[in-house]
């Protein structure tokens, strides 16, 4: 049988060659590479700045602190996001408050922000979920009225913009992953995107011990002294990772060209079939396509993504809302109908296979599996959809 993966890298013979003059060279910690990748990534975005760390998480976790967020505050966020999210504010030792999202894009609901500022709330965390941004200058307005700080988790939304505005434009601090399933990967890796000097020098600190000097600095020509005069953590991004990273950026824009082709034909394809729903990409934003998702009958979704993979085509889901999961409920008291939009959702959500590599023949193969699954699905009746025993 025909086997499609849900995801596969696209690191190719650059990649390899960068790797291995990095790993001939004799700094393979935080060192020119990493200045490179900095330098570049920040171009891209059209960003003063750019942190590079070891995970989105480092990078959501560190910005937070930068930003003065601590003990004691609260950060409003979704409950439709990786855990990832979420568990960076609690790292802080501050308090993620959630708020529902909106039905159509499964991104924070905007109206729903200020009703759940308080005396203690200190920045607000949007998710560009899928890959499609939130309305950030709706959130920066808010959060300017407030007082409040904005760190984005812009995991989904490299390539992204909406109303001319893109990821780290109107926040403090907007952060990335590297993870594989990422449009560009190391493997592990993440990074900042700051508007601010400040912040970047505090992030370059906080990713290392809070030392004032890095290995570069250190080694570079004879020895110094270093000083620490912080409590950092160890989050810095390597020569490696770098070396993976900077010829993948040459690619950003022509890969994200073909998974909004794959989307489009998706769509074209599945938008119409009966208890088949999906996520709305508004008219005056630029997805970054990140995952595509479709919204089935809630009763059957697993039914749905069980037969989806007797057919080896590999999905997932993205995701069961953060505040269900057994740590969230247990430490925070949340349960079932709290946010009904995102656990709703969460129910209906099962993501296709989207990267450049998939051809079209493997996109209308994954079209026809969705199709017959869903038609199987609902024309059986509970129990006799062939789950697993
Ligand atoms: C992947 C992801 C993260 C975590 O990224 P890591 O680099 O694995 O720490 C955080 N938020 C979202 C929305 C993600 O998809």
């Amino acid at each position: 049988m025909r086997k499609i993966e849900f995801f596969k890298h696209n690191i190719g013979r650059a990649e390899i060659t960068s790797v291995a003059k990095a790993i001939k060279a004799p700094m393979l910690t935080t060192g020119e590479r990493v200045q490179e990748f900095e330098e570049k990534f920040a171009a891209y975005l059209d960003r003063p700045h750019a942190v590079g760390v070891t995970s989105c998480t480092a990078a959501l976790h560190l910005s937070l602190l930068a930003c003065g967020v601590g003990a004691g505050d609260e950060v409003i966020t979704t409950p439709m996001s990786f855990v990832a999210t979420s568990n960076a504010i609690l790292h802080t030792g501050a308090r993620p408050v959630f708020v529902d999202v909106e039905p159509e894009t499964a991104n924070i609901n905007a109206d729903l922000i200020e009703g759940a500022i308080g005396r203690k709330t200190k920045a607000i965390l949007p998710v560009h979920l899928y890959g499609q941004m939130c309305d950030m200058k709706r959130i920066r307005e808010i959060a300017d009225r407030r007082g409040l700080v904005v760190v984005e988790d812009a995991a989904h939304a490299l390539e992204a913009g909406r109303d001319g505005v893109r990821p780290g434009q109107l926040s403090e601090a907007a952060c990335f992953s590297f993870y594989p399933t990422k449009s560009i990967t190391s493997g592990e890796g993440g990074a900042v995107a700051t508007n601010a000097p400040e912040t970047a020098a505090a992030l370059k600190k906080l990713r290392l011990h809070g030392m004032d000097l890095t290995a570069m600095d250190r080694y570079g020509k004879r020895y110094q002294h270093w000083d620490a005069d912080c409590l950092g953590w160890k989050y810095n991004m390597d020569n490696i990772q770098a070396a993976l990273l900077v010829p993948q950026l040459r690619h950003v824009e022509e890969r994200w060209r073909r998974r909004e082709e794959i989307s489009r034909r998706y769509e074209a394809a599945l938008l119409g079939i009966p208890g088949l729903d999906l996520p709305k990409v508004l008219p005056n934003s630029k997805s970054g396509r990140s995952l595509f998702t479709i919204w089935v009958d809630p009763q059957r979704r697993d039914e749905i993504l069980w037969e989806i993979q007797e057919r080896a085509v590999g999905v997932a889901v993205n995701y069961e809302p953060i505040h269900l999961l057994s740590y969230y409920r247990r430490t925070f008291d949340y349960g079932e109908g709290m946010f009904p939009v995102a656990e709703e959702i969460g129910r209906r959500t099962i993501s296709l296979p989207l990267y450049s590599r998939l051809t079209n023949d493997e996109v209308d193969y994954v079209i026809a599996v969705v199709r017959e699954a869903v038609r199987k699905v609902s024309g059986s009746r509970k129990g006799e959809a062939g789950l697993p025993s």
